[in-house]
């Protein structure tokens, strides 16, 4: 006898020809986030196996959180010649439980003695005499004792949500414009929910942001990976193109400029990592550099499509998804960010394209992005 994970994943995913590459890479993941923990996945029958942990309640909570796991079912898995030892331990785990039950059997073992009916029969009546505070309900019970009798036979109880969507890797890949803000994080996480392999740029403007304050961002990074399996943080010096801004440019357009660098120093490390979009955290109107026309000045520097999944959400709306994800906490640290750094007193909301090319115009953007790009530092967390 031994313990195991029983991983369900979402099914509407599993039709037709993308099934194998949608399981494989899901295996994968998996496998990703229990190596720590010894873990070892496999595929069986259509069904994905976790054991060998060495601690279940962390194996559970980490595979909870894999992109393309429905659920996870922690299990016994048993020889399935003694029925009556198969009983007993799911009388066993039937302990402590309280109000109505019934027991699912199903068999792919055709040869087994028993069919599932006479398998459910049989075993409810035994946990029936053995727990006085169950009763059955067939319709709508409050818990379910399932056994499957395959090569082996498997038997569990407690079955825990996880997070859903489809496994990272499935839907391509996109670069995150990753701040130490609320947003960001939960834009990324939208999105690598859909099977997107993401990476991410911080842009670092050392000494005015501080170490902190980059640890924050990778500390970030770290949670998203945990659904991610890795992503791989690029952190741009950025000092040298804010100085260059705010001595050269009029104040009410410096931060708009600097967006447009932003842009375009993220589109190249999208190039670089293979991704065909970039992703950030802006919704209409939030600040002053998310007007529609900002917006807009921003997103013409760049040829690839960015995705803006929170554009229409409420920052109280951002905020749950944050608490829900893990995010919010490490979010809400004080560290400063760059764009605050050098935030001017009034800037400009109806942006006019001539001030912003003329600003951009005293600055020699090329050799400034080549610089910035030169001076990344790569992690993957
Ligand atoms: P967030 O809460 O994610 O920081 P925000 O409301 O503070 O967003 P802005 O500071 O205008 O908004 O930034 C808009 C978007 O630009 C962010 O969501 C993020 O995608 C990107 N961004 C801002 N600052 C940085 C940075 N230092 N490094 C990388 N991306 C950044
Ligand atoms: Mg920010």
């Amino acid at each position: 006898m031994r313990e195991l994970l029983l991983v369900r994943y979402g099914e509407i995913f599993l039709k037709g020809l993308n099934r194998p590459v949608f399981m494989r890479a899901l295996v994968k993941r998996i496998k990703y986030a229990v190596k720590e923990l010894g873990g070892n996945v496999w595929l069986n029958d259509g069904r994905i196996f976790v054991s060998d942990f060495t601690d279940t309640d962390e194996a559970v909570r980490k595979v909870t959180k894999v992109f393309g796991v429905h659920s996870v079912c922690p299990a016994v898995e048993m020889d399935k010649d003694d029925f009556d030892a198969i009983c007993d331990k799911a009388i066993q785990m039937c302990e402590g439980l309280k109000g109505t039950f019934k027991v699912t059997a199903r068999r792919s073992d055709k040869r087994y003695p028993l069919d599932s009916p006479a398998i459910g029969k049989e075993m409810g009546h035994r946990i029936l005499q053995a727990n006085n505070n169950l009763t059955v309900d067939v319709k709508d019970p409050q818990h379910v004792m399932n056994v499957e009798i395959r090569d082996k036979c498997y038997l569990y109880v407690k079955v825990v949500p996880a997070v859903g969507g489809m496994p990272v890797g499935t839907n391509g890949r996109a670069t995150l414009l990753l701040s130490g803000g609320i947003d960001s994080p939960v834009a990324g996480w939208m999105i690598a929910k859909r099977g997107v392999h993401i990476s991410a740029v911080h842009f670092h403007s050392y000494p005015y942001t501080s170490d902190r304050a980059k640890e924050k961002v990778l500390d970030l990074a770290r949670i998203l990976s945990e659904s991610c399996c890795g992503i791989r943080v690029h952190i741009v010096p950025f000092t040298k193109i804010q100085m260059e801004i705010h001595e050269k440019c009029p104040e009410e357009y410096t931060t708009l400029i600097m967006r447009r660098f932003m842009m375009r120093i993220a589109e190249r490390v999208a190039k670089l990592e293979n991704a065909e979009a970039l992703i950030t955290g802006e919704s209409i109107g939030q600040v002053a550099s998310q007007t529609m026309t900002a917006l807009n000045t921003t997103n013409m520097v760049v040829e690839m499509p960015v995705f803006r999944p929170v554009i229409g959400f409420d920052k109280s709306e951002i905020i749950e998804v944050a608490r829900k994800i893990g995010t919010l906490e490490t979010s809400s640290l004080p560290y400063e960010d760059c764009c605050t750094v050098f935030t001017p007193r009034h800037p400009a909301t109806h942006p006019k394209m001539d001030k912003i090319l003329e600003g951009e115009s005293k600055l020699d953007m090329e050799a400034l992005i080549d610089e910035a790009v030169a001076g990344i530092e790569l992690m993957t967390v």
